[in-house]
């Protein structure tokens, strides 16, 4: 029979390779929370239109890579092509948006129907950050400075640019388009195929394009700055001042527009030349519009996401990621002989005793051989051993498997203090009353 395989472009994530997802999101946890801004959660399935609406008719996410799908109850769904569309709906449902601000983040696997290929995928993750409620540059800056930080505490902050941009308001980038539709209509037949469809549609999107023959053509278009109004202007001087400040390095580049249409004002990608053609690793901006076109009040916003898959594959490139991370056992119990009750019991009491160590009973009998070779495989550098004469006597015998040293044998409540002393970290929890060597004599005798 035909074995089932996972569908295309939707990954696992196998043991082997978890550490580095871990090293990643635990970092990213802690900095969120640093700044304090709190978490948020949605479905990732959503009535097509909430995406419709929000990322626009005519962007490549909403024609062409929605994962999307009729229900057996006639509804029509997608999965989530982004997080921020679902972050707005949620909050003006559960009034989140009334008079009050919101720092929001969120973690999750995002669907787009795109070619598979290095960098992307069908399913991939983000983090995201969502920012309700405050207009001014400060808080443009302050996400920034926050991707920032990270940048710095993952190690790759000498691999990663920033480039940064205005799309001003509405009203100016309607009297930029009209010009621009002229211009490129002009030049009609320097466009790509792509291009020429997006005239009628996006034409924004088109000063976008990498398509090195459109280059020059491009690059003498009428820009959006020479139609922006003076209060963009000042928001986007004001977010170059504070990056300045804080000696954020960054680049002004004209022609980045972002593929959703809900943007406004400041809009910005950290981009990587370690990733080949999939070199966004995280990209934003402000979207004072969205909520609402969604049908809530005013509200301005800003906000980013960040491609987990990307980043995965940089720190791993780089080796970034610290061993401690890594999955190594620290203790592996052996139990050989009847003493399976005995082992088990030890083993949660040392993990009363010692939270941080981590420990692997052995389960499955077999001779001691054998049990010390999957000791030795599992890379803990201590071996503990309780056989028959173990468990009478109330003793536990100590093998230190990557050193030459010789063997322990000591008392079974004495058993964390050693531990202890030789790793280091353990946290001793408050005695219970009842002692190691106490409840392993009773568990053997019934
Ligand atoms: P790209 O230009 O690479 O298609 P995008 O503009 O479509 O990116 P956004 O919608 O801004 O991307 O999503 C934010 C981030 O999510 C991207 O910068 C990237 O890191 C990641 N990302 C987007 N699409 C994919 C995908 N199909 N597979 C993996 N990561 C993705
Ligand atoms: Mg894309």
């Amino acid at each position: 029979m035909k074995k089932i395989q996972s569908l295309r472009g939707m990954n696992d994530l196998l043991p082997a390779d978890s550490p580095t997802w871990q090293y990643l999101e635990s970092t990213v946890r802690s900095l969120f929370t640093q700044y304090g801004y709190r978490e948020v959660r949605t479905p990732v399935v959503e009535q097509i239109d909430l995406f419709k609406r929000s990322i626009g008719e005519v962007t490549d996410i909403v024609e062409k890579e929605m994962y999307a799908f009729e229900t057996l109850g006639g509804e029509q769904v997608s999965l989530r092509p982004e997080g921020t569309a679902g972050v707005v709906r949620a909050c003006e449902q559960h009034g989140l948006l009334h008079n009050q601000t919101q720092r929001l983040w969120y973690l999750g696997p995002m669907f787009r129907y795109e070619k598979p290929q290095k960098g992307r995928l069908r399913q991939f993750h983000q983090f995201g950050v969502e920012v309700f409620g405050l207009e001014g540059p400060d808080i443009d800056g302050e996400i920034l400075l926050m991707t920032a930080r990270l940048w710095r505490q993952l190690g790759i902050a000498d691999r990663v640019t920033l480039q940064i941009n205005s799309l001003g308001t509405p009203q100016s980038r309607a009297a930029h388009r009209a010009a621009l539709v002229e211009y490129l209509q002009q030049h009609r037949d320097q466009l790509d195929a792509d291009s020429q469809r997006r005239l009628e549609t996006n034409p924004l999107r088109i000063l976008d394009s990498k398509n090195p023959a459109m280059e020059s053509l491009l690059e003498a278009a009428p820009s959006l700055q020479d139609y922006m109004d003076d209060e963009s202007r000042e928001h986007f001087a004001r977010l170059c001042q504070i990056l300045d400040a804080a000696g954020v390095a960054y680049e002004v580049n004209p022609r980045l527009v972002r593929g959703l249409d809900y943007y406004s004002r400041t809009v910005f990608e950290w981009v990587t030349d370690s990733l080949g053609a999939q070199g966004t690793v995280c990209g934003g901006g402000r979207y004072d519009g969205l909520v609402e076109q969604l049908g809530g009040k005013p509200t301005p916003a800003v906000g980013f996401g960040m491609g987990v898959e990307r980043l995965v594959l940089m720190l791993d490139a780089l080796g970034v990621v610290p061993d401690s991370i890594g999955q190594n056992l620290d203790v592996y119990l052996t139990a050989v002989g009847d003493v399976q009750v005995a082992a088990l019991t030890l083993a949660e009491q040392l993990r009363s005793q010692c939270p941080d160590l981590r420990i692997q009973c052995h389960s499955g009998g077999g001779s001691f051989k054998s049990q010390m070779k999957k000791a030795d495989k599992s890379g803990a550098p201590v071996a503990l051993i309780l056989a028959e004469d173990e468990v009478a006597a109330g003793t536990v015998t100590v093998k230190y498997l990557r050193e030459e040293r010789p063997q322990d044998t000591v008392a079974a409540d004495q058993l964390d203090e050693l531990l202890n002393n030789y790793f280091g970290k353990c946290h001793p929890e408050p005695r219970s009353g009842v002692g190691i060597s106490q409840s392993i004599e009773s568990s053997t005798r019934s």
